[in-house]
């Protein structure tokens, strides 16, 4: 594998043309679309559009003229394609940590003759504190976290939950979806899935894979915007049963009769709670057309090629530069990203930026490169490692402004 290598597959790539679909600051190779995906190029007239027309001339007629009302389960009903989820078991509302929460809750109570929601130690700790905030609210659960290698042999009669992030955000380890999910089955528990590092990008097959429970990110890989409302999956065989803990009003059966007392809205409705975000959802259902006609097995296709060759480019270039490469080597085993543990990864990921690529860096010592395979061409990946060799052979990365803390890694 060469950098012509790379341009050939560059020639060939069938995706290619989904890069001028967005917005790119030029010359910058954007290795962070895993954190906050890019901007399409036809978000900023949607969102316009909802400004000047719906907001400012239609005002509040809009929630009926503009289908604002309907916007949650429209998104929805866009993304569920790019999830492998048939028709109304997805809805979009609030973020991906309060519908973790809300769907945590209801699944330990379909099994209420269990105690254990079992999960990944180090996993994405969101998941792990409302998991905690879960059992402090119910001393009834327990909360058991395990390494990857213990999972297994924890998942027993006692576990009502398993709670997973299909891809893990420092590590960019993959679990096997289905076959986790038939695991569970097999001793009677749930399945919640965490898809935060892994919709828009990977295979997910929620169906075919008989999924329980999940949730994850507009913002990420599906390049929703800053803060994009999240996605939650419930299976159709569960939703009569399972409840929203949150009963907000706009999870109510008849919302707008104002009754005095809840009523669960059937189907999906029923985990909304408040007013959703109108802004939010219009830039999420520009950037879901985006995808429209994008096979989720093509994006994973290529996702897979961008990490080989990020892997390739660092064997070549990197060889001896005290990088430990975390995520597995196996295509299959990896998610959208390589994750590189090195002491020095916090500077030299400030001076990668500075050099125009933009990863991101995840405590302790791990320099973190997503590949979006919408955003980049295979030559970037490959160039981007060059980057990296350059800097590190020139000792770049020791400036003292590389040294300093940020807010946000
Ligand atoms: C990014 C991420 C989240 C983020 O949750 P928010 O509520 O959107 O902040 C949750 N889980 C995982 C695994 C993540 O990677």
């Amino acid at each position: 594998m060469n950098r012509a290598d790379c341009l050939a597959l560059d020639r060939d790539d069938p995706l290619a043309a989904a890069r001028e679909r967005f917005h790119l600051p030029e010359g910058l190779i954007y290795l962070d679309g895993n954190s906050l995906g890019a901007l399409p190029r036809t978000t900023p007239a949607r969102l316009a559009e909802v400004l000047e027309q719906q907001w400012g001339e239609g005002l509040v007629r809009s929630w009926n003229t503009a289908g604002w009302v309907d916007a949650p389960a429209r998104v929805a009903a866009r993304l569920a394609p790019l999830l492998g989820a048939g028709p109304d078991q997805l809805m979009i509302a609030d973020s991906t940590s309060i519908n973790l929460f809300k769907l945590l809750w209801a699944a330990t109570r379909l099994r209420p003759e269990r105690r254990v929601v079992l999960m990944e130690a180090g996993d994405f700790p969101t998941d792990a504190y409302l998991a905690q905030a879960l059992a402090a609210l119910d001393p009834h659960v327990h909360v058991l976290r395990a390494a990857p290698e213990q999972l297994a042999a924890l998942l027993d009669e006692r576990v009502a939950v398993l709670l997973l992030s299909h891809v893990h955000y420092r590590t960019g380890a993959r679990h096997d979806l289905a076959a986790w999910t038939a695991r569970a089955h097999r001793v009677g528990a749930l399945t919640l899935w965490d898809l935060a590092h892994s919709a828009g990008v990977l295979r997910c097959d929620l169906d075919n894979s008989g999924v329980d429970f999940a949730v994850g990110c507009g913002y990420k890989f599906l390049n929703g915007g800053p803060g994009a409302p999240s996605f939650l999956y419930v299976a159709a065989r569960h939703q009569a049963a399972a409840f929203n803990p949150l009963q907000g009003w706009f999870g109510h059966a008849r919302p707008f009769t104002f009754e005095a007392d809840y009523q669960a809205a059937p189907g999906m409705a029923r985990w909304q709670v408040g007013t959703p975000s109108i802004l939010a959802l219009a830039a999420l259902e520009a950037a879901l057309n985006v995808f429209r006609d994008l096979d989720p097995a093509q994006l994973e296709h290529k996702a897979q090629a961008l990490g080989d060759i990020a892997l390739a480019a660092l064997e070549a270039q990197l060889p001896d530069a005290g990088f430990t490469v975390l995520t597995p080597r196996e295509p299959t085993a990896r998610g959208a990203q390589l994750s590189l543990a090195h002491p020095q990864a916090w500077p030299l990921c400030r001076a990668l930026a500075a050099a125009g690529v933009l990863a991101d860096y995840r405590p302790p010592g791990v320099l973190r490169m997503g590949f979006s395979p919408l955003l980049l061409r295979h030559v970037d990946v490959w160039d981007a490692v060059t980057v990296l060799a350059e800097l590190w052979r020139e000792g770049r990365w020791r400036a003292p402004q590389f040294q300093q803390p940020e807010t946000v890694p």
